[in-house]
């Protein structure tokens, strides 16, 4: 044994790099990776090739020190594939970099400064203090105190402007990484296209894409494309540019701006609205839809305003997200790549704006009962098509029954939808605990469950504005306001399965 580890402590290899002949010797104690790297520094290749060698039979030789010895006259001849890094990964990468260095300096840079004016202060402040200065004198230690402090605090100021600039997302949109091209255009089935007009259409069944491409259809069938005179690249890529938008909330997502629009193209449909109102109306109402919940943080306005988050500074309280989601919705068509009205003129884009801006801060349910009164003083009073407060008043009850028409579908579509939103909801509540701030009884883990949820929701908001919509467009009783009914009866049927197994005696008595 002793004698096996002293006679061939290593080992020579012949091999044939490049049609070079190249000898190497390694110790048997050497790794695979120091043989490895041997050959890539003979070869003037990177370290992380890929370096396999074969014998003049072909065999491929495991490369590692107990490969066997071979002589002069046969040399293995070694195969050596360079690492082809995508340029673009590494140029990302490298402006990555460069912008955390650029960060870190900026930080330490501010540090310094602080920590240099500090001393020059806490300095003057002493002599100030201590030794008494002549009355000229002190009066220059003030103004360079005060200097000293206009400096800190601009400064500091600078600094945080840069922060908020580069972190928030208000001020920066998210533009699509990938481009239309991976949008493939999905052909839709004659039976899909019938399919998605109808409320009952399963809106769990579809893909992202899928989703992406069904909008675009309802554009087109709509004859928005048209109206509007659209690019339908620039469609394609709004709407790629609005999904990159949504963010990934268990609730307020991309999935549920699909069904908010989908259940307004069934609402068209229905009411066959393109008999009351113009083409127009149907494009503000539709793209509100899209965009009526853009960038959602997953925290309601209530959170917004008791956290004081800089949405709730930025509006003032009034309806902060609503307004934002507005906001980026205007930053997304102001993006000449994505923007759907480039080819109307001046005072069309104004309405559509102006439409589109009323709808979505409808959508804010502080205002459900104000809004639903001035509906139904409207109806009272003889609901007139061609009186534009009357139809704005329309288009606000109709984002609103879309927005929250989730228990008009059918069961097994609406039923997921709570457990998402009392995730949401525990979510925020949990949050507002922990952070000390006054939690609604309604988002309370502690207190909630998913019938007393629905129960009180569909009873009192949802039958009675759908049935209200209903004595516009009798259609929408039968087709909305019936399951409505029979989801209700559900959940109470549910509830008082629940009490039962809270307290199984209770019935028996
Ligand atoms: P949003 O514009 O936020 O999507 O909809 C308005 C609000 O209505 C939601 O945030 C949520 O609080 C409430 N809502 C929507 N659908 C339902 C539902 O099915 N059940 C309950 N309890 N609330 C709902
Ligand atoms: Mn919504």
């Amino acid at each position: 044994m002793g004698n096996g580890s002293s006679i061939e402590s290593s080992k020579t290899i012949f091999l044939d790099i490049n049609d070079k002949e190249e000898k190497i010797v390694f110790s048997r104690h050497c790794s695979s990776r120091d043989i490895h790297e041997l050959i890539a520094t003979i070869a003037a290749v990177n370290r992380h090739s890929t370096i396999s060698i074969k014998d003049e039979n072909g065999a491929h030789i495991s490369l590692s020190p107990t490969m066997p010895a071979n002589n002069q006259g046969c040399p293995y001849k070694v195969y050596i594939k360079e690492p082809n890094e995508p340029q673009g990964d590494s140029e990302a990468f490298q402006t990555v970099l460069t912008q955390v260095t650029e960060q870190i300096n900026r930080v330490f840079k501010m540090e310094e400064l602080k920590s240099e004016l500090s001393t020059r202060l806490t300095t003057l402040e002493k002599r100030l203090e201590i030794e008494g200065l002549k009355v000229v004198e002190i009066e220059k230690c003030k103004r360079d105190i005060s200097d000293i402090k206009d400096q800190i605090w601009n400064a500091q100021k600078k600094y945080t402007d840069n922060e908020i600039q580069l972190c928030s997302k208000i001020d920066k949109i998210k533009i699509p990484r990938h481009n239309v091209a991976t949008f493939e255009k999905y052909t839709l089935s004659q039976e899909t296209v019938d399919y998605v007009k109808q409320p009952t259409f399963d809106i769990w069944h579809w893909e992202p894409n899928e989703m992406l491409s069904l909008l675009e259809h309802m554009y087109h069938e709509l004859g928005l494309v048209h109206e509007f005179n659209m690019n339908p690249i620039t469609l394609k890529r709004w709407l790629l540019c609005v999904q990159e938008n949504y963010r990934n909330n268990p609730f307020h997502n991309f999935r549920h701006c699909f069904c908010v629009t989908q259940m307004m193209y069934g609402m068209i449909q229905l009411c066959t609205l393109w008999d009351f109102v113009s083409r127009e109306d149907l494009g503000i109402l539709m793209t509100a839809a899209v965009c009526h919940d853009l960038d959602h943080p997953g925290y309601n306005n209530t959170y917004q305003i008791n956290a004081r988050t800089e949405l709730a500074i930025r509006y003032n309280d009034i309806s902060p997200l609503e307004n934002h989601h507005c906001a980026v919705a205007f930053q997304i068509i102001s993006n000449p790549e994505c923007n759907i009205f480039a080819n109307v003129d001046k005072d069309t884009f104004k309405r559509v704006r102006a439409g589109i801006t009323m709808l979505i801060l409808a959508t804010d349910m502080a205002r459900h009962a104000e809004i639903m009164e001035s509906f139904k003083d409207k109806f009272n009073k003889g609901f007139n098509f061609k009186n534009k407060e009357h139809l704005d008043t329309l288009k606000m009850v109709l984002i609103k029954c879309c927005d929250i028409s989730n228990e008009v579908r059918p069961m097994e579509v609406s039923e997921p939808w709570v457990d998402c939103l009392l995730e949401e909801y525990f979510n925020q509540s949990d949050r507002e605990k922990s952070e000390g701030l006054p939690v609604a009884p309604f988002m309370d883990r502690e207190k909630v469950t998913k019938p007393t949820a629905q129960i009180g929701f569909i009873k009192f908001v949802l039958i009675p504005m759908f049935e209200t919509a209903a004595n516009l467009f009798p259609q929408i009783d039968d087709v909305m306001v019936r399951p409505l009914r029979e989801a209700k009866d559900r959940y109470e049927e549910m509830k008082s399965q629940e009490d039962n197994l809270k307290e199984p005696g209770s019935k028996a008595q």
